[in-house]
């Protein structure tokens, strides 16, 4: 029977943390959040993170937007607010409407500012092995769990399934700077279980209800599942969890793993982005 990671936990040690080293700041790090539309889930983001950010003392700025925003409207506020020394971070809430070029905004985020991690030179920083990247929330926070386990993860074989740019990608890049040696399958792996049944560690970032069961599974893995899934008002991972907590050593909730340790991270990045700017 696994262990439980409990990222609930962990998210609110590291606030409290967070909460304390901001008490010992002469200024008040800001975080801009930029939602684009009315998606109820981008909102619902939006909110947990503005009361996050409230919580730790985070001042946070929304910034709601038309849903048909143009690109150039969207810069403009980007360009107002990287020049703003009050705001320490940015965020721009995904997904965006299709008129909007994703990449160009990301690109167009003061680096120092991008508390998401999507800016190329964070991108670039961090596949370099380079230090002062600001690093993608979700794999940090991953990373954060194993750390809360002892976990070693030098010589281990990972397994990634999905190979996004907001997950699985940062994540595998973060394992291979770990000295693990790294398996990243996505949607036309054949044959997925062979490799995520030789996994010590899987993390699986899909968004596919049941993708993983406890065949799938080698006994005594750490199974980390970033997957969010709605099935009516039910929030569930991609991993069949009463099945592979047989199986593994340890596995994360969901809800309760891997999401509060996203906001942690953001905060902890918003934290950091300001004392990189006042240094
Ligand atoms: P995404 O951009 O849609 O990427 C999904 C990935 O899964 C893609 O790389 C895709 O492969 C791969 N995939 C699709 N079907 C597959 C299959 N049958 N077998 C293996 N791989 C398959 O999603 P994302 O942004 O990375 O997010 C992934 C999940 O994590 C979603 O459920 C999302 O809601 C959740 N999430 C949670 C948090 C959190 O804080 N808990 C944060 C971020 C995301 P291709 O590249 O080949 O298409």
């Amino acid at each position: 029977m696994a262990m439980i990671i409990d990222g609930k936990a962990l998210a609110k040690s590291i606030r409290e943390d967070i909460t304390k080293e901001i008490g010992t700041l002469n200024y008040q790090p800001t975080l801009a959040v930029v939602l684009v539309g009315t998606d109820p889930a981008s909102a619902t983001y939006v909110s947990m993170k503005e009361k996050a950010c409230l919580e730790v003392g985070i001042a946070s700025q929304a910034h709601r937007l038309a849903a048909d925003v143009s690109q150039r409207e969207l810069m403009m506020l980007i360009t107002r607010l990287n020049a703003d020394p009050a705001v320490n971070g940015i965020l721009v809430q995904i997904p965006l409407p299709r008129q909007l070029d994703q990449t160009a905004i990301f690109g167009a985020i003061r680096r120092d500012k991008d508390v998401d991690g999507f800016h190329p030179m964070n991108v670039g920083l961090l596949n370099l092995g380079l230090s002062g990247a600001l690093l993608p929330c979700t794999p940090a926070g991953v990373m954060e769990m194993l750390q809360s386990i002892n976990y070693r993860l030098k010589g281990k074989h990972v397994v990634v399934v999905g190979r996004s740019n907001v997950v699985g990608k940062p994540m595998s890049t973060l394992f291979l700077l770990a000295d693990a040696t790294v398996t990243i399958c996505h949607r036309y792996t054949e044959n997925l279980g062979l490799y995520t049944r030789q996994a010590d560690v899987l993390v699986v970032a899909v968004g596919k209800t049941n993708l993983i069961t406890g065949d799938m599974v080698k006994p005594g893995a750490v199974v980390i599942d970033v997957g969010t899934n709605r099935v009516g008002s039910k929030l569930v991972g991609d991993v069949v969890y009463e099945d592979v907590k047989e199986v593994a050593a340890y596995i994360t909730p969901v809800p309760g793993g891997v999401g509060p340790m996203t906001i942690a991270m953001l905060l902890k990045n918003t934290l950091l982005a300001a004392k990189m700017q006042h240094a």
